[in-house]
């Protein structure tokens, strides 16, 4: 990994779409702060092209693609996409996402109040279209990543999916995952070609569940909080920056900015 500011104009300026997760990518302990909302306006007026890739629920991403300034949100890990178009709230469902009343995560709720008691079903889970999230750092007290891989190894023994998140181990039964999502809806919407414009793509996250998209890009960015997670890595982003969480994102963001300017 390289600092952020080791970017080239060239490469700056190739990009068009910027793609972000959100929990301590966006957000500093919880919170959205006015720097990392900032830089998304700062972006956007750029004529960049935002897209937030996220694990949050079906409920919060009909807000986010509504009220930020972002051209399409992918939300429950890539079981959806939403986006505003002329005033009109639109929809992608993955085709093989399934909904969460199903009886296989019925039973996998069921196995983890048996044998991991401790964890608990995320606050925002009637939010949920298609998964189940457990939380076991988002709120006090913080259970160790120990108990999110046993949340995770018994789900995926149930035959569904599993990935853990900063906050959350989420749960779902349809083939997708983050990047597939995002690269169907940037091909369908915005006719982007897969292979021969990966460097219009910049994607920035955080943690190991954003492991596929550091792997798939060529232009990749964390911000500092990722350090904490390096025994856990197997792709790392290209390029870090120095701050944590929404203040590291608004530092990329002003590099990339910035660079563009001058090229
Ligand atoms: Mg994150």
């Amino acid at each position: 990994m390289n600092l952020i500011n080791t970017i080239t104009r060239a490469e700056a300026h190739d990009i068009r779409f910027i793609l972000m997760d959100i929990d301590d990518t966006l957000t500093t302990k919880g919170k959205l702060s006015a720097g990392a909302y900032q830089a998304l306006w700062d972006l956007k007026r750029a004529g960049l092209k935002l897209i937030p890739i996220t694990g949050r629920p079906g409920g919060w991403c009909d807000l986010i693609a509504r009220e930020w300034p972002v051209d399409g949100v992918v939300g429950e890990n890539g079981a959806f996409v939403f986006w505003e178009e002329h005033g009109v709230r639109k929809e992608l469902f993955h085709p093989s996402a399934v909904p969460n009343d199903h009886p296989i995560l019925k039973h996998i709720r069921e196995q983890l109040s048996t044998y991991v008691p401790q964890v608990r079903i995320a606050k925002d889970q009637f939010a949920r279209l298609f998964d189940y999230a457990f939380d076991f750092a988002e709120e006090e007290p913080k259970l160790p990543l120990s108990v999110a891989e046993q949340v995770r190894d018994i789900a995926l023994s149930c035959g569904a999916q599993a990935k853990i998140s900063s906050i959350h181990v989420n749960v779902w039964l349809g083939q997708y995952d983050k990047r597939s999502t995002a690269e169907l809806f940037l091909s369908e919407h915005f006719g982007w070609r897969a292979g021969i414009e990966d460097r219009a793509i910049f994607f920035v996250g955080d943690s190991p569940n954003d492991e596929p998209l550091f792997e798939r890009f060529p232009l990749t960015a964390a911000v500092a909080t990722i350090t904490q997670y390096h025994h856990y890595m197997h792709a790392y982003p290209r390029f870090i920056a120095g701050m944590e969480g929404g203040e590291g994102f608004a530092e990329i963001a002003a590099v990339l900015l910035n660079t563009r300017r001058n090229a």
